[in-house]
């Protein structure tokens, strides 16, 4: 698994909250994502509303303790939350009429939360509130987000994030705001995928370099000249296999390469390489001297 991630820290105002989570909108967008996923925003609260609304949901909770299923009364006390994403059909009755987050917050914290939401208005952002989403981590605190898509599963979650101002003093540090998300590459090539994203055919290599013989000079030499050619921004590969130089010119022309050089002990004693063009007639003689800025001025 892979994962893109944005972390930014210093600032604990709702505009870099909108600001973060611009960068994943954006970035779905110029995928063409923008109509697949939703983005779900929630605030979870600070230590100190939180505690209040967490102690709100466990008394709701008792009241319904005998009907949860067995593993929400087991983790009631310790993440009351999770009530809200349990898969069990009476669990979700219950949590429908549970107290939200949202409802609860303290009014730094709904300030927060309502000028994110209209800066988000403002960028031109659609969103729904969702108070069920929870992190697993203390350290959240205030905003956290889901882009979420029904196109890939039930793992409808291509990215998520949230403001983690507890982080850093949990690990010890002085406080310091932060907010981020994690977006899963996978999800996200899964997602371009059921979309119909047509993704583009890799760029052809320009140059193939193949090795007349297998004389340690003329290795030592390819891997000199590749490294050059690559600093020069020209795609090339060459042999690693030590293939014949039938099979050297089959693969490259499979590579579907512009240009093939074959170089041996002969072509290292001259200074002079004859380069043969794969999709035209010919090619040309290139001096192995300055041997990237002389093909450069081919392409
Ligand atoms: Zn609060
Ligand atoms: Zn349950």
């Amino acid at each position: 698994m892979h994962q893109f991630g944005v972390e930014q820290f210093g600032a604990g105002s709702a505009a870099a909250d909108a600001e973060i989570i611009m960068i994943g909108y954006e970035t779905f967008r110029r995928f063409g994502l923008a109509e697949t996923l939703t983005l779900r925003l929630n605030s979870i609260g600070c230590p100190d509303c939180r505690k209040i609304y967490r102690q709100k949901l466990v008394a709701y909770l008792e009241e319904h303790k005998s009907e949860l299923c067995p593993t929400c009364q087991e983790r009631m006390y310790r993440n009351p939350m999770r009530v809200f994403d349990c898969k069990s059909e009476i669990c979700q009755g219950i949590a429908k009429d549970a107290p939200y987050v949202t409802d609860n917050l303290c009014d730094d914290c709904a300030t927060h939360f309502a000028a994110l939401q209209e800066s988000l208005k403002v960028l031109g952002i659609p969103f729904v509130v969702d108070p069920t989403i929870v992190r697993g981590l203390d350290y959240y605190r205030g905003t956290v987000f889901e882009f979420v898509t029904s196109t890939i599963g039930a793992q409808g979650t291509v990215c998520g994030g949230g403001r983690y101002d507890g982080l850093i003093e949990e690990l010890g540090g002085d406080p310091l705001p932060g907010i981020g998300f994690g977006l899963g590459l996978e999800r996200l090539l899964l997602t371009l995928e059921a979309a119909g994203f047509k993704f583009p055919a890799p760029a052809p290599v320009t140059i193939y370099l193949g090795a007349a013989s297998d004389d340690p000079e003329v290795d030592v030499f390819l891997t000199k000249l590749a490294s050059e050619l690559r600093v020069a921004g020209i795609s090339v590969d060459r042999d690693l296999m030590g293939r014949s130089v039938k099979a050297q010119m089959k693969y490259a022309d499979k590579l579907g390469v512009r240009y093939a050089a074959i170089i041996g002990p002969d072509e290292l004693a001259k200074g002079t390489v004859q380069v043969r063009d794969m999709k035209g007639e010919g090619g040309m003689e290139l001096t192995l001297d300055n041997f990237a800025a002389k093909l450069k001025e081919c392409l």
